[in-house]
């Protein structure tokens, strides 16, 4: 769909990426939906405000955060019905750690026409300052702030073999650091802050001595973590016992073999036999099991690879 301002827009929900700091990065099609619908629903109406003073639109605003979603919700999807109705946040693409996942459901769900118009995200501009590899990535959002739920979050993708996002605030940066070092290890990793604004930066290092400069200087403004995936060296049957192990210890079979046989690389019709061994033989068979693979005895069928 090419939309200018001279077009008429259709009914419909428009989601509408905005800037995250740099205000020459709203595109013109942004520009032309902004001022084209009938209705902005925004995360902070005073911050869209200026949004719209900068590109000259007077449109009527409604708030739509977290505290008052589900009482507006039915209401904007109503009105998409027969008018069009753009999704803004206060920063970015809105869904990504923001509003509006449950409005483009109960749009699609009454047959509201959905249209994107998508621009900057922190999280892809952060990849593409990391020097990390961008070939998997996983975005996290932001961490839970409880140690304990924070903990077990990091635990869950800990053998994930893809790069790591996390959205952060700056004073809390050196904490989430150290967490992610305590867990994941020392593996490399960098902080992206203020991105596309005047003091943007990129600093790369490793997770411990991220966390120590930050630590003694917390960044400014706001930041996102990248984090390299696991090293992976070639798994041998000790490997693939231990990790299995761990993983059957805190999650149902089907689920470790999953993680484990991405984590090591192995096929997993391979990974949920030894799972089943390990699972169903009894203690001594175990351990007799684990002492005769540690001797050097492959349980891969053609050896390990
Ligand atoms: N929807 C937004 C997006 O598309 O990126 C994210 C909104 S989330 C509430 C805010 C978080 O995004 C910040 O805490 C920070 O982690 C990240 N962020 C937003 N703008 C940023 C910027 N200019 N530089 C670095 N991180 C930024």
């Amino acid at each position: 769909m090419n939309l200018s301002t001279a077009d008429p827009l259709p009914p419909g929900l428009y989601i509408v990426a905005t800037p995250i700091g740099n205000l020459g990065d709203l595109s013109p099609r942004a520009a032309a939906v902004l001022a084209g619908v009938a209705l902005i629903a925004a995360e902070d109406t005073r911050v869209t405000a200026k949004l719209l003073a900068h590109i000259g639109a007077g449109v009527p605003m409604t708030p739509y955060h977290d505290h008052n979603a589900d009482a507006v919700r039915p209401g904007l999807v109503a009105r998409a019905t027969s008018h069009a109705v753009a999704l803004v946040s206060d920063a970015g693409t809105p869904l990504i750690s923001d509003p509006g996942f449950k409005l483009v459901r109960d749009c699609r769900a009454a047959g509201v026409n959905v249209v994107t118009v998508p621009g900057a995200c922190a999280a892809i501009a952060a990849l593409t300052l990391a020097g990390l590899p961008t070939d998997r990535f996983l975005f996290m959002g932001f961490l839970p702030a409880k140690a304990g739920a924070r903990d077990t979050a990091i635990d869950e993708v800990a053998n994930v073999r893809a790069t790591l996002v996390f959205y952060e605030s700056g004073p809390r940066t050196a904490v989430t650091l150290a967490a992610l070092a305590a867990r994941l290890g020392d593996r490399p990793a960098a902080v992206a802050r203020e991105i596309t604004k005047k003091f943007e930066e990129a600093v790369d290092g490793t997770l411990v001595s991220l966390a120590a400069r930050y630590g003694t200087t917390p960044p400014r403004g706001e930041v996102v973590i990248v984090v390299g995936g696991p090293v992976v060296t070639p798994a041998t049957a000790a490997d693939l016992d231990a990790v299995l192990a761990a993983a059957m210890s805190r999650a149902p079979l089907s689920t470790a073999v999953a993680e484990v046989s991405a984590a090591l690389g192995l096929p997993r019709s391979t990974v949920y036999a030894r799972g089943l061994e390990l699972r169903d033989a009894p203690n001594a068979e175990n351990l007799a099991a684990r002492q005769a693979l540690q001797a050097g005895t492959s349980c891969w069928p053609q050896g390990e690879p």
